[in-house]
């Protein structure tokens, strides 16, 4: 049995912003049902919910400040999860980066630095626990000092550093390297250094025993300048100590057999209920009601990284083809705008909702026949997992975790009943209407899409396969 700490700055369901929150809500408990002591440390901020009060455990003093430590439990689950709690940094209203005005939090450099020599602190076992972890597992720039700081360390645990978006990496101006009060052991190029600056997730990146991305594609792609942010040197030349392992998804939630946001559940072997959803939703949107129309979906945030721009510049087209597209998201204003146009201009055929809204969200997914998410880059992505579990074929770009969990209809992924989906390589508007295409002629071949249906609803995406590898990987270490 493996003694595992996790660091994070996000726990779905105490506090979410993004897909690392659920990755920590759902694989200590997975790698609980593999038998291995897991906790969770994250701060205790002022909006944490859904769990019971933390109980006081310990007083830690790290830098000059006295900061405690409370205890709760992961919900239906017994992982125990630490708070770090100090109100001077953590007790005000507002999510993990940003204050309730959506700016980003003055003092960040000095809450996570806190947060990671606390971490430190429980991982070298001096935080009165008795409890000293084999594995130190961190996640994203907010831990990232964690495995700088404990190289310092004789007898430390082994750490992993696991890269959730390469897009986020805690820079800061040099003087906060001193204001932080870090070990000047630590300011060099292969340090915490970044161009003169304070970098932490560098601190992850050179420290860490093994670095870790949530897909195999992906951590490919991050050695290489189109999507290493200037950092691809580094990871190039850290890759035999690093590898990609994809997340799973909440099977639970995401079921088509017990979904309870949807009006007709559906099983692999019951494939023909799947087309009530798609009337139902038809006429929740105002689509012309047509069970035979070939119905596209997009969900997600409306930013360049989703490829936004390629669904944009391929409505018109879109539009003249004997099919429909439900989009729902938010994010960038523009897109919202340009996007809202094309609903109005053509009400029974496009539909495009703009907010957050999670019984939409699963009622697309079992409702269309067709999923598109064409990114620029993916780390992993859940929603063409959660498509292929509908029986909704996702067209995804050749990129990142999409790369890694869509297989393309080709000839020989027909024969073998793997085809999951449809695969296009240039991220331009052309390759996405020549997949639009494709799609459309094998759409129209119902016992062949019945079975691409069948492959797709049969593959596992489920976290114990996932759990697994994480567990291979601390053995390893
Ligand atoms: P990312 O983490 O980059 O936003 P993912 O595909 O990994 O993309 O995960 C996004 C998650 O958020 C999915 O569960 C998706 O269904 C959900 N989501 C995104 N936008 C919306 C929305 N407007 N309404 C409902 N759910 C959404």
């Amino acid at each position: 049995m493996k003694k595992i700490l996790f660091a994070t700055s996000e726990t779905h369901p105490l506090i979410k912003t993004g897909g690392l929150a659920d990755v920590v809500g759902s694989l200590p408990p997975a790698l609980k049902r593999l038998e291995q002591d897991v906790r969770i440390v994250m701060p205790n901020y002022h909006d944490i919910k859904n769990c019971e009060p933390g109980r006081y455990v310990c007083t830690i003093r790290v830098n000059n400040s006295d900061v405690n430590l409370l205890e709760t439990r992961l919900p239906d689950s017994d992982v125990i999860v630490w708070l770090v709690d100090f109100p001077a940094f953590f007790g005000t209203p507002g999510n993990p980066y940003l204050d309730d005005d959506g700016n980003p939090w003055a003092n960040i450099g000095d809450r996570f630095s806190l947060f990671c020599r606390i971490v430190t602190e429980i991982a070298m076992n001096r935080a009165y626990l008795d409890w000293k972890p084999d594995v130190v597992h961190c996640n994203d720039w907010q831990t990232g000092l964690v495995p700088a700081l404990l190289s310092l360390e004789e007898h430390r645990p082994a750490t992993v550093f696991t890269i959730h978006n390469m897009a986020y990496q805690g820079v800061f101006p040099s003087a906060a390297f001193t204001q932080l009060n870090l070990p000047g052991q630590l300011w060099h190029p292969d340090g915490l250094e970044y161009h003169g600056m304070l970098s932490f997730i560098k601190g992850g990146m050179s420290y860490a025993d093994r670095i870790t991305t949530v897909s195999p594609t992906y951590a490919r792609e991050i050695q290489t300048p189109e999507f290493g942010y200037g950092l691809e040197g580094l990871l190039a030349y850290r890759r035999d100590d690093l590898s990609g392992i994809i997340n799973g998804i909440d099977t639970t939630v995401w079921n088509p057999e017990t979904d309870g946001y949807i009006p007709n559940t559906y099983s692999s072997k019951t494939l023909d209920a799947k087309v009530n959803n798609k009337t139902a939703l038809q006429a929740r949107l105002g689509l012309t009601v047509d069970p035979d129309v070939p119905l596209f979906g997009l969900i997600g945030r409306l930013v360049e990284q989703k490829g936004i721009d390629l669904i944009l510049a391929c409505l018109k087209d879109m539009a003249n083809m004997p099919l429909q597209f439900a989009l729902l998201g938010s994010g960038d204003k523009s897109i919202q705008v340009k996007l809202q146009d094309f609903d109005r201009l053509y009400p029974d055929k496009i539909s495009v909702t703009i907010g957050y809204d999670e019984n939409l969200a699963h009622q697309i997914e079992a409702g269309v026949d067709i999923f598109l998410m064409p990114s620029r880059f993916e780390p992993c992505g859940l929603n063409q997992m959660y498509s292929q579990r509908y029986g909704t074929l996702p067209i995804v770009r050749n990129t990142g975790g999409l790369a890694d969990t869509v297989v393309d209809t080709l000839p020989a992924s027909i024969h073998n009943k793997t085809a999951s989906g449809f695969v296009f390589n240039d991220a331009s508007p052309g390759a996405l209407l020549e997949a639009i295409k494709r799609c459309l002629v094998l759409y129209a071949q119902k016992p062949l899409w019945r079975q691409l249906q069948k492959n797709a609803m049969q593959k596992d995406f489920s976290w114990q396969s996932s759990a697994n590898q994480y567990l291979t990987l601390y053995r390893e270490i």
